[in-house]
């Protein structure tokens, strides 16, 4: 019999198509599920016996959270020192650097690794972000990037992210992005839907010739194909879908450690909020029928050059979105002592993944131009994209606003771009207030680091 290469823990959609790649790549692999007796038989049959190649390489595709520790519990007395135990899930990354301190204590290795791509992802390509204790990565690299989705001339969407939770930090700040990503979408849709009147042909000819362009990615892609898509009475099926968006967490997670970390991703925070709005269905088919808008609006102006803002706008938002995750890892990687590898991150995204796209590529070139870049928004190729976009992206939102239409993403990264390109915001008289009613000091320019504090109510 052949020894197999590596284990699998959970038969579900990822465990089974990853299961059909790796054996594509010539890679044997046993495959065991939850039910106790098949997990009992496996244990003793498979991972205690001679049939998994050593260092015994074990991975999880099992739903995130308790069933990882569970199955850890479960292996950890079976397997010697210098095994592999890789949780593929979308698990928390305080949960991965906990996993990996505790299995270090043991002896053996932990690699939590970020599987992005879905089915299709997983089945063909998928985009894999792997950290933990990188020992570990010699043994696994093979497998791994032979399975990873490929671009250009066949670089793998795969590469070692980092120290304990990297890997699933970067998964869910790629999640996070997605979030983004799909929310600017939907705002370039209602745009071009209210405000410019087109049809579901018409939007779908749009965003079939904006990927033609920077945009080109999987979700404009989809996008177009949604947009066309006829239900079996011959309509259009996206007008008859319930607008309350669904929501599995890791959106939020990037939001919660933005704040926690104190970065500005605001975009992804509102493409978040954006989603918990479109929840309150019903309370907003109550509020429509109380709260008006602005009337009387109507678009008078060319059409097709507001579409080619809109494109604009939609594009650097986008930007500015890459830029604030980027600024998200950057800031983890601080707190954490990790260190990260920014254009690996970008070619890691640039395929099998949902955020897919050549824009990523661009990415990683900007990093490649300056490994310490510091601001995604301060390389030249950025720099001329936004400044490229800057009028078309000030029309599109105020031509939004004058028209009631909701744009959370797209003002919220006009907003954080004026903020950024600020020498001096409105802080100062922030500085004021709180040192006025609780005498927290403020600093002043001519003296930093210096805080003072005044009696805003006395007399000289
Ligand atoms: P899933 O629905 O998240 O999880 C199902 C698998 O987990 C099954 O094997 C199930 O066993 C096992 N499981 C669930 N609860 C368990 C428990 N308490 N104890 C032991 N085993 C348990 O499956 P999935 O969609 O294939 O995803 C697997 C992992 O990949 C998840 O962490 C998911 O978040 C992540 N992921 C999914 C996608 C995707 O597109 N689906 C994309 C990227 C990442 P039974 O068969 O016995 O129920």
């Amino acid at each position: 019999m052949a020894k197999a290469d590596i284990a699998l823990i959970g038969l579900a959609v990822m465990g089974q198509n990853l299961i059909m790649n790796m054996n594509d790549h010539g890679f044997v692999v046993c495959a065991h599920n939850r039910t106790v007796s098949k997990v009992h038989d496996f244990l003793q049959n498979e991972a205690k016996g001679s049939k998994l190649k050593k260092p015994r390489r074990i991975i999880l595709l099992v739903k995130a959270g308790q069933a990882v520790d569970d199955f850890i519990d479960k292996l950890v007395p079976l397997l010697e020192a210098g095994d592999i135990i890789i949780d593929g899930g979308n698990s928390e990354y305080r949960d991965t650097t906990r996993r990996c301190q505790s299995l270090k204590e043991k002896g053996l290795l932990f690699v939590g690794s970020g599987v992005s791509g879905g089915e299709e992802g997983a089945r063909y390509g998928p985009s894999l972000m792997p950290g933990g204790h990188k020992e570990a990565w010699p043994h696994i690299k093979d497998i791994f990037q032979s399975i990873a989705a490929k671009v250009g001339t066949g670089e793998p969407c795969c590469d070692w992210v980092g120290d304990e939770g990297a890997g699933h930090f970067v998964k869910m700040v790629h999640n996070g992005i997605e979030y983004g990503d799909m929310q600017l979408i939907c705002e370039a849709y209602h745009l071009m839907k209210d405000v410019l009147g087109m049809d579901h042909d018409e939007m779908a000819k749009a965003f079939e010739s904006w990927n033609r362009t920077e945009l080109d990615s999987f979700l404009i892609e989809i996008t177009a194909n949604i947009l066309k898509y006829r239900d079996s009475d011959g309509t259009h099926l996206l007008p008859k879908i319930r607008d309350s968006a669904g929501q599995k967490g890791t959106g939020k997670w990037t939001a919660i450690s933005a704040l926690e970390y104190g970065t500005p991703v605001t975009l992804i925070g509102e493409a978040v909020y954006a989603r918990c709005l479109s929840s309150l269905k019903d309370e907003r088919v109550e509020a429509s029928r109380s709260l008006s808008g602005p009337k009387g609006v109507k678009f008078s102006g060319d059409k097709a050059s507001f579409l080619e803002d809109i494109r604009k706008a939609l594009y650097a938002s986008k930007i500015i979105s890459y830029a604030q995750g980027f600024m998200l890892l950057w800031q983890a990687a601080k707190e954490f002592g990790w260190s990260l590898n920014y254009g690996g991150i970008a070619l890691m995204w640039r395929g099998g993944c949902i955020i897919r796209s050549v824009f990523l590529g661009k990415i990683k070139e900007a990093f490649d131009r300056d490994a310490e870049l510091q601001n995604l928004l301060l390389d030249s190729f950025f720099k001329n994209a936004v400044q490229d976009c800057q009028e078309s992206w000030r029309r599109t939102v105020s031509t939004g606003v004058q028209h009631g239409i909701p744009m959370p993403c797209f003002t919220t990264a006009l907003s954080f771009y004026d903020g950024y390109r600020h020498e001096k915001l409105p802080a100062n008289l922030l500085q004021a207030q709180r040192d006025y009613f609780g005498a927290h000091t403020y600093e002043l320019l001519s003296n930093p680091g210096h805080f003072i504090h005044t009696n805003w109510t006395g007399h000289g």
